[in-house]
């Protein structure tokens, strides 16, 4: 039944190139091989592309070429082979997407993987001048930001209104592992969009508070450095509040003395007075409240750290 219905389609679809190879136009248009991507079927597929149907083919008003289909739906499998028969990796869409930007979209981190292997452009841009790392950003697809940082993607590209990946992934809040990883490989946290906006105001902005503290807590961010010195003079191991540990890599409260809490003890102190419950000195005050900073404590041996994790999203894949 199923050898019939490609037997079927073969037949139908030959006839239909041939209409438009007498015709004598370009294969435009919603050709054999795109329906076949459509529906998955390799069978097909290896049959259009061995009888010479055109590779490259695009489909009428987006321009989206069978690679694009297969980068969109996560075909690995239909990808290489259409790689093999000389597809072109960075064809552009109507709107300038490429397959690597299909991919990263919609959390494909295999046909991802094939296309920068063989030398997908990874920071092909588009009108508005996003990258792919901004894509995934955006969708909160972590697995695929590490996949392109380790294929040197730009980690400060910016788009047409200066938004990096570093903007785009705090004001999105999916994961702070995002954030986490464009950190760590030098994205710059006091980098600023058309309006002067920091990621860390576009996290706080969003209520995404977690990854506004971690932004804050960076020792790049000028605030940062500063809190993560004070803090450095008096290497606290536990809150001087409730006398508890402080868990490694986790979020503490620093003062403008550089001493050390946890956010809800010195959150509940800082409602009777603005002085450090500590040495009493009186700290700076915004509004009659105690400014506080966020800084992430070490990592100690023999301990499992904590992920600094807002909102754990499942990132589909192939
Ligand atoms: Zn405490
Ligand atoms: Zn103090």
């Amino acid at each position: 039944m199923k050898f019939l219905k490609n037997l079927l389609f073969i037949i139908l679809s030959t006839s239909f190139a041939q209409t438009i190879h007498s015709m004598e136009q370009p294969p435009i248009g919603n050709t054999p091989l795109h329906w076949a991507i459509h529906d998955g079927d390799i069978y097909a597929v290896t049959a259009i592309l061995e009888r010479g149907d055109n590779v490259n083919a695009k489909l009428i008003f987006c321009n989206y070429t069978p690679l694009h289909i297969a980068s969109q739906n996560g075909l690995t499998k239909i990808a290489k082979i259409l790689i093999k028969n000389n597809a072109n990796i960075n064809a552009k869409s109507s709107t300038d997407a490429t397959p690597l930007d299909l991919a990263s979209q919609n959390g494909h981190a295999n046909v991802a993987t094939i296309l920068l292997t063989c030398k997908a452009n990874v920071d092909a841009t588009k009108t508005n001048r996003w990258t792919p790392l901004h894509i995934a950003s955006q969708n909160g697809h972590t697995k695929i930001v590490n996949i392109l940082l380790n294929y040197k993607a730009n980690v400060n590209a910016r788009s047409m209104n200066n938004y990096t990946s570093l903007h785009i992934a705090s004001q999105s809040g999916h994961d702070a592992e995002i954030v986490d990883l464009l950190l760590k490989h030098h994205a710059d946290p006091c980098a600023t969009n058309n309006d002067g906006q920091t990621p860390d105001i576009l996290a706080k902005r969003k209520g995404h508070i977690a990854i506004y503290k971690f932004l804050q807590g960076n020792e790049k961010f000028p605030q940062g450095k500063r809190y993560l010195s004070l803090y450095n003079k008096f290497k606290p191991n536990k809150c001087a509040i409730c006398q508890e540990l402080f868990i490694p890599k986790q979020l503490i409260a620093v003062i403008e003395c550089g001493h050390s809490f946890h956010d809800k003890c010195i959150k509940k102190c800082s409602q009777a007075s603005t002085r450090c419950p500590l040495c009493r000195q009186e700290t700076n005050t915004e509004d009659s409240k105690l400014l506080i900073h966020y800084i992430k404590t070490k990592k100690q041996k023999n301990t499992k750290p904590v992920k600094p994790v807002e909102k754990k999203q499942k990132t589909e894949d192939d």
